[in-house]
């Protein structure tokens, strides 16, 4: 028999007027919500979303299919809350759920995820994010384009792809870990991990035991490293798993080739249900030991494509086409100076060229390249960019002056002119 333990925090932050976070603190079933929308929206959103799950715990057994059904409850309820109310139009909310749930007799956790909220499990004093976030910075660090450091900072990290309550039809991410003694999971708002990064996250789970006590450390700190949003943090402890785990482990063959942590996370995947076992890549025997199966690799359901789907594809084309804009912007925008031919002259582009724009050749100054004075070669070399041609302009300019300068005083020449007196003697 599984036993756990929760706690939770939740604050409005140091900048926000109104909380829009809500959460669920169990006993089995354990929830955050971030709403999004304007007037009361947001919180109304959330709270509908965590709402949805009241009841659940009275069913003799949940199951992770009972869990997903109650996200797409709630995304049907605030859908059409929002169409009905005006002053609730367009609200919607993050959701990220942790349940014990029972999966071919025997406890799982399930956890489910829509949006940018996001659990982690703190398992061996390593913490790992196991939920995927679905917002434009989340995409962009799994494609590898930005660190995770630079989406905390990034201008459009509040961006989510997906959303309870936006559209008729939802995604769902959903997936079952074994419960495992010592293990801890944390539910959160991005007003935590926009604040706070997972090392000092870890640092206050691994330290601090009760779970509530842990949860208000780390509302805390964001509050202290700005509290720019609403910040809820949700934490659970498996405090037994009623030797689950271990009988799993033995059941693993060749469980001594691997280390005690492969060992155990081969464990894990082993005992998944068959209806999730294509997570697990492949057989402990033929499985990299360096590239473990991804814990967090959610279980793909059915994507709707609807209008919203399209306008987001519309989104994201503007802003390809924003970005290919900028980049055009970038790469002609700019002047340079270099030789061409044996002559200073000032080019239309970046040097060497952006993506298919080659710089051009925007005009010739009728300066020889073997006169400009040693102080110019290097920023002529270099091919230091201006931003006008103006700029340019005037750097020409002042290697001109300084050729004159450098050249030698002109010389005075007297011209003497000479009478020549030619006398003709006549015989
Ligand atoms: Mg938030």
């Amino acid at each position: 028999m599984t036993a756990l333990r929760a706690g939770g925090a939740s604050d409005v932050g140091q900048i926000r007027a109104v909380n829009q976070d809500s959460m669920r603190v169990g006993p089995r079933i354990f929830v955050v919500a971030d709403g999004m929308g304007g007037h009361q929206g947001g919180e109304v959103a959330s709270a509908m979303a965590v709402e949805a799950f009241d009841g659940g715990e009275q069913l003799a057994t949940v199951t992770v299919n009972e869990i997903v059904s109650r996200v797409q409850e709630a995304n049907e309820l605030v859908f059409e809350r929002s169409a009905q109310d005006p002053a609730l139009s367009g609200m919607g909310t993050t959701l990220v759920a942790i349940a014990l749930v029972v999966a071919d007799g025997e406890d799982r956790l399930a956890i489910v995820n829509v949006g940018d909220s996001r659990a982690y499990r703190l398992t061996g004093g390593q913490l790992e994010q196991i939920s995927d976030d679905h917002s434009l910075v989340g995409d962009m660090v799994r494609d590898g384009r930005i660190t995770k450091d630079q989406a905390r900072e990034h201008p459009q990290k509040n961006i989510v792809t997906r959303a309870v309550g936006i559209d008729r039809q939802i995604e769902v991410d959903d997936f079952q870990l074994l419960p495992r003694t010592g293990d801890r999971y944390l539910l959160c708002s991005d007003g935590l991990t926009d604040e706070v990064t997972d090392d000092d996250i870890a640092g206050v789970l691994r330290t601090i035991d009760d779970p509530d006590a842990a949860a208000q450390a780390l509302v805390d700190m964001a509050n202290q490293h700005g509290g720019r949003d609403n910040v809820t943090v949700l934490i659970v402890d498996v405090v037994d798993d009623g030797d689950l785990a271990a009988a799993a482990s033995a059941a693993v063959p060749d469980a001594d080739t691997f280390s005690h942590d492969e060992a155990s996370d081969t464990a894990t995947f082993l005992a998944v249900p068959d209806d999730q076992a294509h997570r697990q890549s492949s057989t402990p025997h033929d499985r990299q030991p360096e590239r473990p199966p991804d814990p967090a690799a959610p279980t793909k359901r059915q994507r709707a494509v609807t209008w919203r789907s399209v306008l987001f594809v519309a989104v994201v084309a503007g802003l390809v086409g924003g970005g290919l804009w900028l980049a055009n912007d970038y790469a002609t925008n700019t002047y340079y100076v270099a030789i061409e031919e044996g002559e200073v002259s000032i080019f239309k582009g970046r040097p060497g060229g952006v993506l298919w724009l080659d710089p051009s050749l925007e005009e010739s100054t009728g300066i020889d390249a073997d006169d400009v004075p040693a102080e110019f070669l290097d920023d002529i070399e270099d091919e230091r960019t201006f931003a006008t041609l103006e700029r340019a302009r005037t750097f020409v300019a002042n290697v001109d002056d300084r050729i004159t300068e450098l050249e030698p005083p002109p010389t005075t020449t007297t011209t003497t002119t000479t009478t020549t007196t030619t006398t003709t003697s006549t015989p």
